[in-house]
């Protein structure tokens, strides 16, 4: 299996460390807000790679963060922190509104197919693990105390400044997410803090706790270094993040963690290309920003919109429009539509032509070489609709597209237990049979005129390589 590795910027083959077992941490939400159309497509970007791993045979530990504590916004509401924003604004503690998000983003995630992480590691839980990280970097001459923070010190870092292919560090630092809220006692502009104090503007910091170095509450980064190390071990196999963490937080997560233990973090760095909406940064200013509720609230099936994450390949930026997600609903309308068929007919196992197994075994080497390909979804949905149109049997067809939906998550497997159909009417079955004994004689006009009544009772008759078809009229 191939993956482009944001590290060393190439396309490499994926080697674990310890086959069959694979250690995978996806960087989690900041749970102040409700889960946009922006952040599913980065989480059924982990669910696809992770489903594509078990795939292919390995044992998959996923671990996923949820960074409860408020820290400041680099974006337009600068300045405050986002927890306490949202408390201040619905009227709750800064821990009801963290619980609350988080409640909400699992259950939109489960809206979306998204299986749960194994491990869904809180921040706020794992406070004595990040001192702990903090005290070790003290002792190995990273981390330096201020009156207002405890900070990393980047020059101490060997290969710092170039970590995924940036620039200087004097380009990024404008990049740094969280310098709006570092201060005056930094040594270099990309030094990052590790420990806030409550003290000055963090007086009132609602989550704190007693540390080495006074009252206070962590960084953003550390978290994640602290909690990844503590499930999957000094080093592991994957890492992902949106492409907004490559200037800075996952820098400073390799600087952290490889400061601390001295050994390699993370083999490969997996990062998901932006979802956009009409070709604008998704803003609550611009009226462009969505969430996966308001795509319920619209009707539209939470997996209409999965399929449209898979349309595109994860490294490429996505252009969400209503018009599209619609596209999207009807092709899985359409799927659902030859699924429940397919079921109908898929009769007893029948032996296969040596050329129908030849095809089989060819759509599932097609399937999995688009995935290998660097998770290439749009060629792997191609397939899945070549099996459809195919002429292997109707059982074939349907184990494989449900072998396929393993990986697709589209629920395809739940759509057999759908009340789509009525009965069709004994009346129209006779008609049926009739039509199919008038087109064995070849006698096609009278075939035709019962066709005809069928059609006139609301049902119509597809001749697929499988025999007719009855279903109501469309
Ligand atoms: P946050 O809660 O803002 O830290 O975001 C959680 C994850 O979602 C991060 O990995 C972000 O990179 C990702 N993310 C946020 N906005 C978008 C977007 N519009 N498109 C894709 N991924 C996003
Ligand atoms: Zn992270």
């Amino acid at each position: 299996m191939k993956l482009f590795n944001s590290l060393t910027r190439k396309t490499e083959e994926f080697v674990p460390l310890a086959p069959p077992h694979v250690g995978m941490y996806t960087c989690g939400m900041t749970v102040y807000d409700f889960a946009h159309i922006g952040h599913g497509r980065k989480y059924v970007g982990d669910d696809i790679l992770r489903r594509v791993l078990t795939r292919f045979g390995y044992e998959v530990m996923h671990v996923q963060n949820v960074t409860d504590v408020g820290h400041l916004s680099s974006d337009a509401d600068e300045g405050e922190d986002k927890m306490e924003k949202g408390a201040k604004k619905y009227g709750k503690t800064v821990w009801e509104v963290a619980q609350f998000y988080t409640d909400h983003f699992y259950s939109s995630m489960d809206a979306l197919n998204v299986l749960r992480p194994h491990v869904i590691c809180k921040a706020t839980a794992h406070i004595p693990e990040q001192i702990s990280l903090i005290e070790t970097l003290f002792s190995k001459g990273f981390a330096y105390d201020t009156p207002e923070a405890v900070y990393f010190d980047v020059t101490k870092f060997e290969g710092y400044a170039t970590l995924f292919g940036r620039q200087k560090l004097e380009e990024k630092k404008a990049a740094a997410r969280q310098s709006v809220q570092e201060g005056e006692y930094k040594k270099h502009p990309a030094d990052f803090a590790l420990w806030f104090k409550r003290t000055g503007r963090f007086a009132d910091h609602a989550m704190h706790w007693l540390s080495p170095w006074g009252d206070g509450f962590p960084g953003w980064h550390i978290e994640c270094s602290a909690m990844s190390m503590k499930y999957l071990g000094s080093s592991f196999d994957i890492h992902t993040g949106g492409i907004d963490h490559i200037p800075v937080h996952h820098p400073n997560e390799i600087a952290q963690s490889e400061g601390a233990t001295g050994k390699p973090f993370v083999r490969y760095w997996v990062h998901y290309n932006f979802l956009r909406v009409d070709g604008k940064k998704m803003s609550k200013s611009l009226g462009n920003f969505f969430t996966i509720e308001d795509v319920i609230k619209k009707g539209v099936d939470p997996l209409a919109l999965r399929y449209f994450y898979l349309t595109s390949q994860y490294r490429n930026e996505l252009n969400f429009t209503w018009e599209a997600l619609s596209a999207a609903a009807a092709a899985l309308a359409e799927l659902r539509k030859y699924v429940i068929n397919l079921k109908s007919q898929a009769s007893a196992r029948q032996t296969l032509s040596d050329e129908k197994l030849k095809k089989v075994d060819e759509f599932r080497a097609k399937f999995d070489d688009a995935l290998s390909n660097d998770l290439n979804t749009p060629q792997a949905l191609a397939v899945v609709w070549e099996v459809i149109k195919s002429n292997i049997p109707s059982q074939d067809k349907y184990e494989l597209v449900m072998e396929f939906d393993d990986v697709m998550g589209l629920g395809l497997s739940e759509t057999e237990s759908l009340p789509v159909e009525k009965p069709v009417p004994d009346a129209v079955r006779v008609l049926a049979d009739k039509r199919e004994a008038l087109r064995k004689a070849k006698k096609f006009a009278e075939s035709d005129a019962v066709r005809d009544e069928i059609l006139s009772l609301g049902y119509e008759i597809e001749d697929t390589p499988e025999g007719s078809v009855i279903r109501p009229r469309s």
